[in-house]
């Protein structure tokens, strides 16, 4: 079958890479831009792999879907945890409206598809660690070995392991990826055809110093070669094999969910809501250690937080928390207050860190969002620090990571190619994608 529409998804690929200090290196993506449109895409807030490529794929913001990270705390409770998977996607994905008109999809890898949903076309899910059900039709995965031998969804341990390893390890899973779509682009093919690396993600995380002079870490490895470099060149060679398999008149989208950008550090955002007398452990931290809801006073607790890219805070709140401490009737202007004095927070070197503090439920009414939702979303330093959800440091400020070493944190703006048959650009929004490649197929959101 002729495949229509086609997506090859790149987590995390920087426009800044591609489009700018890698461009006379990439001749593959350059020959896409030169023939089709392309840009800097916006992701949504938070600027995360889950809930962005889900988001891209609905046409649906993160408060729509109610997803607001991997992990999520179920709203009212100190203890109850989940992943998001494909089950907490409640709204349809474009593929759930092509296969109601009778169109066949093939996915490989895309977030957010496993457990894997049974669909005209086949379906290889993305969870890391599953041995087992990772494909649809089944027997598919009997084909997938013959052709590429022990298949990796994505890179484990890629912030703990030898850096030499880890960029083996990277290049190794993002070929396989690649070979695999190739090969179901022509043995299976389909209407619609998506794929998902997550290799630039772990690229970046791992090594943007190599590639940012002005990273902090930049001086210790001057002199060396860019492994970032030679993995957007491998990426761009991989590209052209793909593309040799593309109809000419397919449409052709090469995305990003975000983008990347230098980590300057973590900022302790529970320490500094203990510091703020809002949160209480039951036992002072006296060293670092990893943070969870078992430690916490709640009595004395107003609000505590998750780390991660962003920050994500919970105020325990009366009426919905079981112990909950700040009455309804005020979480407004408790909000407001928390906002404000997190906005102002100055860095190490005594200026503001310019962080950026969303706050989810409309003050003014509104729908208010779905699911599991954080009162609060702090991007700190704009999303040049990390959230550090660990207790007991010494200061506010890490040089580190708390979970293994991370060069990089997310940018909003990811990567948007085009070349097909439409000559106007399918919009510079993650939110248009899902109603571009829609209307690619005549088929209406909604319908
Ligand atoms: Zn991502």
């Amino acid at each position: 079958m002729t495949p229509r529409v086609i997506v090859i998804g790149l987590d995390c690929l920087s426009p800044d890479l591609v489009f700018e200090r890698y461009a006379g290196d990439l001749p593959t993506f350059r020959s896409l831009m030169e023939a089709g449109c392309w840009g800097k895409l916006r992701s949504v807030d938070p600027p995360v792999t889950i809930p962005a490529w889900s988001c891209m794929l609905s046409g649906c913001t993160p408060s729509e879907l109610g997803l607001y990270g991997f992990r999520h705390r179920k709203l009212g409770s100190y203890t109850e945890h989940y992943l998001a998977d494909s089950r907490h996607v409640r709204r349809p994905r474009v593929w759930d409206y092509l296969v109601e008109r009778g169109f066949s999809v093939g996915l490989v890898g895309v977030p957010q598809t496993w457990p894997v949903p049974s669909l005209r076309g086949f379906v290889v899910g993305d969870a890391p660690d599953a041995t087992q059900g990772l494909t649809f039709p089944p027997g598919l995965a009997d084909e997938i070995r013959r052709v590429v031998g022990e298949y990796r969804p994505d890179v484990t341990g890629f912030r703990s392991a030898d850096p030499s390893d880890v960029l083996a390890d990277i290049e190794a899973v993002t070929a396989q990826k690649f070979a695999l779509f190739q090969h179901l682009l022509t043995s299976r093919g389909g209407d619609f055809l998506m794929m998902v690396d997550m290799g630039p993600d772990r690229i970046h995380h791992r090594f943007f110093r190599y590639c940012d002079p002005s990273h902090r870490l930049h001086g210790q490895v001057a002199g060396l070669a860019d492994p970032v470099r030679r993995y957007y060149q491998r990426l761009d060679a991989h590209l052209a094999r793909t593309l040799a398999l593309v109809p000419p008149e397919a449409h052709l989208l090469v995305v990003s969910d975000h983008g990347a950008r230098s980590l300057q550090g973590g900022f302790c955002v529970n320490d500094w809501l203990i510091s703020q007398g809002l949160l209480t452990l039951k036992n002072p931290a006296r060293a670092p250690r990893p943070f969870d809801e078992s430690l916490v006073d709640w009595e004395r607790t107003r609000a505590w937080a998750w780390g991660g890219y962003h920050g994500r805070i919970f105020v325990n709140l009366q009426g919905r928390e079981p112990q909950g401490q700040v009455p309804a009737s005020e979480l407004g202007t408790f909000l407001e207050r928390l906002s404000s004095d997190l906005s102002s927070i100055a860095g190490p070197d005594g200026t503001p860190m310019g962080n950026r503090v969303i706050r989810l439920v409309d003050p003014k009414g509104g729908v208010l969002p779905q699911g599991d939702y954080p009162d609060l979303m702090v991007y700190f330093g704009d999303l040049s620090w990390r959230a550090l959800g660990s207790v007991g440091h010494e200061g506010w400020y890490t040089e580190g990571n708390d979970t293994g070493p991370d060069d990089a944190n997310h940018d909003p703006m990811g990567v948007m190619i085009y070349r097909g048959p439409e000559v106007r650009s399918p919009g510079l929004s993650i939110l248009d994608v899902a109603p571009a490649i829609l209307r690619w197929f005549g088929v209406e959101r909604g319908a």
